[in-house]
């Protein structure tokens, strides 16, 4: 039987189809209508942040977050590299320029040390993203932003329910974006979300994601869609219900692969920061091919020939792919590159068996 990196998390058919009948009654089908408002109302308690607006994904949100700042065009934003190619999109699209900052060895997350040299009369804001759950350093980053008067949203996609000093992560910056993608640890099938404290925020999210409408006859926001609907939030409430429960499954595989894979010479599993409870999104591995004997795409295709699917997650990095050729000057990101060519995300989800996880690291361990 195939394996994939991941396996979304659903609840139960009689679930989801309890959960919907009221919608079937109503009528009303999406626009922030009473299912969407319960949906917000739990996250908010399980993120534990102050305000919350839903999206119908993450990136919509990434993009309608950026422009809530209201940014002059051609304004900087110092971002990371080494990201899934969302972030840097989101900046591009929204008319701003990223400007690239190299990445932690150990933790793969922006070097806050390298960021303050990238600011310029340009620079307006801060992008980092809390990568595979794991957390930047929120506390750096923030002492820098406001030296410099940047604002800072977080790329939070990997860090559903995460909390730092018992802090929900979506407290720390201006905002905070989740992704509720079906590949994530939580999900809505599509969806997402910014986590924020300042409540104008919360009108001007609301009417971008609805077309800029203001009022009945009213529109003052150049806004586009990005409403998630009942059926989604539906999902997303019978999901909730579960999630600490899977969090604790992938727990278990994590120290499985731990267990397996920590002490092996040419390979060096995530290390966490200290203080953070993680949610176990991802399970990557770097693999030194001189040391290891092997390298990240030799276990790739060895894993590939036995139908599991791991994956380069990420790669290329986001300044090295297509559409960014000759835009971007790469070497500055040394640190990202050599990440992205030799990282390998093993598969990891709630329903993954042990002995499937002994099984891989077995096939990985082969010489
Ligand atoms: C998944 C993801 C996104 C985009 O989220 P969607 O909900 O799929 O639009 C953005 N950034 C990162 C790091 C992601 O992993």
């Amino acid at each position: 039987m195939s394996i994939f990196v991941t396996q979304p998390s659903i609840a139960s058919l009689e679930e989801y189809v309890e959960e919907i009948k009221p919608i079937f009654e109503s009528k009303q089908l999406t626009n922030m209508g009473p299912v969407y408002k319960k949906l917000q109302q739990q996250l908010i308690d399980y993120l534990q942040v102050p305000e919350l607006s839903i999206f119908v994904n993450g990136h919509l949100a990434l993009e309608m977050g950026l422009q809530a700042f209201d940014f002059p065009g051609g304004s900087e934003v110092i971002t990371t590299p080494y990201t899934f190619v969302s972030t840097t999109h989101a900046i591009v699209r929204k008319n701003l320029v990223p400007v690239f900052c190299d990445i932690d060895p150990m933790n793969y997350t922006i070097d806050a040390s390298k960021i303050e040299e990238l600011i310029t009369d340009k620079t307006v804001a801060i992008m980092p993203v809390h990568v595979y759950g794991n957390l930047c350093d929120v506390d750096v980053i923030q002492e820098i932003a406001n030296r410099h008067g940047l604002k800072v949203l977080y790329d939070g996609a990997h860090a559903f329910g995460m909390k730092y000093k018992g802090i929900g992560v979506g407290n720390f910056g201006d905002m905070c974006m989740y992704s509720f993608h079906a590949t994530k640890v939580f999900n809505t099938v599509e969806g997402g979300a910014i986590a924020f404290k300042d409540k104008r925020y919360q009108l001007r999210l609301h009417e971008l994601k609805n077309f800029g409408i203001h009022g009945e006859d009213r529109v003052t926001g150049i806004g586009g869609n990005a409403k998630l609907d009942e059926f989604r939030a539906a999902m997303g409430i019978c999901n909730l219900r579960h999630i600490d429960e899977n969090i604790a499954k992938r727990k278990l595989v994590a120290e499985k692969y731990n267990k397996l894979l920590g002490e092996v010479d040419g390979i060096r599993i995530m290390k966490l920061r200290e203080d953070i409870s993680p949610n176990y999104a991802y399970y990557p591995i770097y693999i030194d091919p001189r040391v290891f004997g092997k390298s990240r795409d030799d276990v790739y295709d060895s894993l590939m020939r036995n139908d599991i699917h791991a994956r380069r997650y990420f790669f290329p990095a986001t300044n090295d792919l297509e559409c960014y050729t000759g835009k971007f000057e790469i070497q500055k990101t040394p640190i990202a590159h050599d990440v992205s060519m030799n990282i390998l995300c093993l598969p990891m989800y709630a329903d993954l068996g042990l002995d499937e996880v002994e099984r891989i690291c077995n096939l990985i361990l082969q010489k």
